[in-house]
């Protein structure tokens, strides 16, 4: 779409349709308009229209000042409320453009009338006024240059057809008609240019939009980039991190449960060393997928945490449920029965596990989203210890370096699964 949008930018003067796309979208744009600045300025034309009959009163004298008055109030001023009235709402271009014609066309007879029954001294004056009308109605109506063409060409055929017709070219007074006339065909250019602009305040409107949804669309795509750990399609550790930060502020507010969960593959070096670092890979997202099914079917978040080590965060998790999860994610790895190339037939892949779960409460006693992560690291580093395969689990407590081993574990809370 931009291609086409250059293009229209760099058509010439001459031309004022845009590439076809762009036609058929600015027309439908522009189809209609606010009715209220035309009716307001034919209204402004008609009081105009009314406060000249006190001209036409001065020129005519009281006992025929009844045409002039009887043209005006009988014929033009109906014209002219059916106009206005026709413009509520949002009408059609084609709409506006026939009220504002039809206005102009029954003054221009009206004018031209005067100008046939006005005293000889005055005929110039009503000559004159007989232009003006469609040249001030077509440089204020905002019409479309096809419109405006049609506008133009019918105030001029009328015009000269009535000085014709009435008798009002004569020989004595050929030049000045054949002069005015020419002021009817000037609101041609103003709308030329005024519609050249507008369908380019159009394309770059359109092109200011698309840079900005495309804009829009790149940067969604970074920020889950930037969130997205590009193996596992996991989220990071840096969106983990920040998700366990709002989680257990939010678990403070609520003094809810906030479970957390790590587990790192078992002798994965000896895998990479074995089986080489393509199959480390496979391994790595087979075991993501495993994990995040499991983590998800209890309502939690999966992040890889870095190399081969995955966390899970449990909002609502008390002790035991973030326990129970915890063993669901080490049995769902084991069920894949990946094969170890490194270890013997009947030892898959295994995960170990580390657990912890705090109340949010224990926020004001100092416990950090930091501390949980803690807890769960050194349950974890407790599984690695007692054999791999298997789930550890302690209580986070403040500012600790390493819980004693057994003094704050979970199993002593929560009855081991
Ligand atoms: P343990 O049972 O004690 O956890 O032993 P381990 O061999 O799993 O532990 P270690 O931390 O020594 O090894 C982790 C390995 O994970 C080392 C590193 O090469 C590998 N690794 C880290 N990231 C990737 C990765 O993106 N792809 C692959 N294939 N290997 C990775
Ligand atoms: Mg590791
Ligand atoms: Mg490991």
């Amino acid at each position: 779409m931009l291609q086409p949008i250059e293009a229209g930018l760099s058509r010439p003067w001459y031309r004022l349709k845009l590439p076809e796309v762009l036609e058929a979208e600015y027309r439908a744009e522009t189809a209609r308009q606010d009715g209220l600045y035309v009716q307001s300025w034919l209204a402004v034309f008609t009081l105009f229209n009314i406060l000249s009959l006190a001209m036409d009163h001065d020129v005519f004298g009281p006992e025929r000042f009844i045409v002039p008055l009887a043209m005006t109030l009988g014929v033009f001023c109906p014209v002219a409320l059916i106009a206005i009235a026709s413009l509520r709402g949002r009408p059609t271009m084609v709409r506006i453009s026939g009220a504002v014609l039809a206005t102009a066309l029954v003054d221009i007879v009206v004018v031209l009338n005067s100008a046939r029954l006005a005293p000889a001294s005055h005929t110039d004056v009503y000559i004159i006024i007989a232009t003006i009308v469609p040249l001030v109605v077509g440089l204020i109506a905002p019409l479309p240059f096809r419109h405006c063409l049609w506008f133009c060409g019918c105030s001029f055929v009328l015009y000269v057809g009535l000085v014709l017709g009435l008798g009002l070219c004569t020989a004595e007074r050929s030049g000045l008609p054949l002069l005015v006339s020419g002021l009817i065909l000037v609101p041609l250019k103003l709308c030329y240019s005024r519609e050249w602009a507008a369908r380019n305040t159009f394309l770059i409107a359109l092109r200011v939009k698309l840079q900005a949804e495309a804009l829009a669309r790149a940067n969604a795509r970074l920020t889950v980039l930037s969130e997205t750990d590009s193996l596992t399609t996991l989220s990071n550790r840096r969106h983990f991190t920040e998700r366990l930060e709002a989680a257990w502020d939010l678990a403070g507010e609520q003094d809810a449960w906030l479970g957390v969960i790590l587990i790192d593959i078992d002798h994965f070096k000896l895998l990479n060393d074995t089986a080489g670092h393509a199959e480390g890979d496979l391994c790595l997202v087979a075991v993501a997928a495993a994990f995040q099914a499991s983590v998800e079917a209890h309502g939690g978040l999966a992040a890889r945490y870095g190399g081969e080590e995955f966390a899970a965060l449990l909002p609502g998790a008390e002790p035991a449920a973030a326990r129970l999860a915890g063993e669901a994610v080490r049995a769902a790895v084991a069920d894949l029965a990946i094969r170890h190339p490194g270890l013997s037939a009947e030892v898959p892949v295994t995960v170990s596990v580390g657990v912890t779960a705090a109340r949010g409460r224990t926020r004001d006693f100092g416990i950090q989203a930091a501390d949980l992560l803690k807890a769960a690291d050194f349950a974890l580093y407790a599984a690695k210890n007692e054999g791999r395969n298997r789930v550890e689990s302690f209580m986070p407590a403040a500012n600790a370096n390493r819980p004693a081993a057994g003094s704050g574990r979970i199993q002593a809370v929560v009855p081991s699964v």
